[in-house]
């Protein structure tokens, strides 16, 4: 906080969009709240030593919040070779980044990569076991998809973690073979239990120190900070990532409020604390509990009632990560125990399951008051699904700009049809469900305004739209990415509008939002962020 935090002041701007109902001149301040709204000239006489902030031609608005992305998990502190397909575009330059990484790093020592999308690599040669053993047979070598759902290891990587020709699949994941061999391509919990640790074994790829960590996450919160954002929800917490968001808030480097979801897997310690989800504060908060049942709908492993063609190449019904007892049994303590679950689900085969758990679980003990569940993603559903969800009073956290950003690819899995009924926006709007706004990055981009765009044009890339049917308003946008998400959190009442006795988060943008064409909303600049009325970033 800086050491006038506590001072008033007054903010106005070409044009105040509060997603309050009102469209005020002015917006005063104290501490890191909005104590009053109305004219400029009446809160100067209210506040007369109050700091005048004018933003000129800028649109205030309150802050995006992203609420389900992963910062965490990119807060490597440089210690992954950086596979995202802007900086390796192809199996040849995947390969060549690696070798060179593996060059200056002492035998037997791990060479990791991450961020790797194989659907965008451009020459069409699998990224496999036996490219990964041309990196290098003298250092164990794995990448990490950029959906977390997979990996890719090689031959001293497999033979790491115990894997050979004659392991079994475990439950909840896949060693992919090709006539019996192990590929190397490994999904859920095939990669994440044999690399990332599980129970008391700890994970076998390296983890970057506590202070480089901290670096990084500082940078990658800056950049979400430029992007306007300023609350996220992290949607992968492990006990190291609880620890770092406590050590960037010690150094400073908290510059967006962060929400954590916790892994299932640490929640029992948790709750024999008597911790629950809402532990915290307004900048570092426990805001759920998160498991998974499926895979990724852009990676094509997602858990659906009719086959498709899948991340294989054959057709598929996908991967169910959890089996149906352990969904239940999970969603059972976490929700007897009064936390909000976060439920990976992206096919509606998985939704149905996720459904039928918690419908089992609100039976058995009703929620107390407040305590929402949330479905991560929610990609694929039905009108039945849809009813179910809104009867349970459960928040969607659909893809914000998966059709704009894998269309394509969606395409190429689920069909036409299937994929212009992804991330059903409008569907869910309409039967009166509170719908949040998510990024998923790593997996799409973490830019909101991106996302504005294509949850009102469901424009893909290749300037096809799939599901005009499902386009938003501006506005209806604008508030997914403000109070919904803030509901999904349980802090409607605090965030997400511009009102009296809200907290003063606000995003100024260079053009209005609610004025500019749709197709047109991805390049609006943002002028400046402010977290609690105290500026974060702002541009030039
Ligand atoms: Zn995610």
């Amino acid at each position: 906080m800086s050491p006038h935090a506590s001072q008033a002041r007054i903010f106005s701007a070409r044009r105040i969009i509060t997603m309050n109902g009102d469209e005020p001149e002015a917006v005063a301040t104290l501490g890191e709240r909005v104590v009053a709204v109305g004219g400029r000239r009446e809160l100067r006489d209210r506040f007369p030593g109050a700091e005048d902030v004018d933003l000129g031609s800028g649109v205030l608005l309150p802050g995006f919040n992203d609420a389900h992305a992963h910062p965490s998990v990119l807060a490597d502190g440089g210690l992954y070779v950086d596979l995202a397909p802007s900086v390796t575009g192809s199996a040849e330059q995947v390969r060549r980044a690696l070798a060179e990484r593996a060059a200056r790093t002492p035998e037997g020592e791990w060479v990791v990569g991450h961020n790797f999308d194989v659907s965008r690599t451009e020459d069409g040669r699998s990224v496999d076991r036996t490219l990964l053993d041309q990196v290098s047979a003298r250092h164990p070598v794995l990448i990490i998809h950029y959906s977390y759902h997979g990996a890719v290891a090689n031959s001293r990587a497999l033979a790491a973690a115990g894997y050979d020709e004659g392991t079994p699949d475990p439950v909840g994941g896949e060693l992919v073979r090709d006539g019996g061999r192990l590929t190397g391509v490994l999904y859920e919990r095939a990669w994440m239990e044999g690399y990332l640790g599980h129970g008391s074994r700890p994970p076998l790829v390296p983890q970057p120190t506590m202070p480089a960590r901290v670096e990084s996450l500082r940078r990658m919160l800056a950049r979400m900070n430029a992007a306007g954002i300023t609350s996220v929800c992290d949607a992968m917490v492990h006990p190291a990532d609880w620890a770092l968001y406590q050590a960037a808030r010690d150094a400073g480097a908290l510059t967006a409020r962060v929400g954590m979801l916790l892994w299932y897997e640490f929640f029992e310690p948790a709750r024999e604390l008597g911790m629950r989800t809402g532990f915290g504060d307004g900048m570092l908060r426990f805001s759920g509990v998160k498991m998974m049942t499926d895979g990724a709908v852009s990676g094509g492993t997602c858990l659906c009632r009719a086959p498709y063609r899948g991340a294989l190449g054959e057709r598929t019904g996908g991967i169910q990560v959890m089996p149906d007892e352990e969904i239940a049994e999970v969603v059972h303590r976490v929700h007897a125990a009064g936390s909000r679950l976060a439920v990976h689900a992206n096919g509606d085969l998985a939704i149905s399951k996720v459904l039928d758990a918690m419908e089992a679980a609100i039976g058995a003990t009703p929620p107390r008051p407040g305590q929402t569940h949330r479905i991560e993603h929610c990609s694929v559903v039905d009108p039945e699904l849809v009813k179910r969800i809104r009867a349970l009073d459960v928040i969607p956290v659909p893809f914000g700009a998966f059709i704009s950003y894998h269309g394509h690819n969606l395409v190429g899995h689920y069909g036409r049809e299937r994929a212009a009924r992804i991330s059903p926006h409008r569907t869910f709007l309409d039967a009166g469900i509170t719908v949040a706004g998510s990024s998923d990055y790593p997996c799409g981009p973490l830019e909101p305004l991106y996302a504005l765009r294509s949850l009102t044009t469901r424009r893909a890339q290749d300037g096809t739209v799939l599901g005009e049917g499902q386009r938003l308003t501006p506005y209806e946008a604008l508030e997914v990415y403000t109070a919904g998400s803030a509901a999904a959190s349980g802090e409607q009442d605090d965030k997400g509008r511009i009102a009296v006795g809200r907290i003063a988060d606000f995003t100024v943008l260079g053009e209005d939002p609610l004025r500019t064409e749709p197709e047109g909303l991805a390049e609006i600049p943002v002028l400046s962020t402010w977290v609690g009325a105290r500026r974060v970033w702002h541009a030039g």
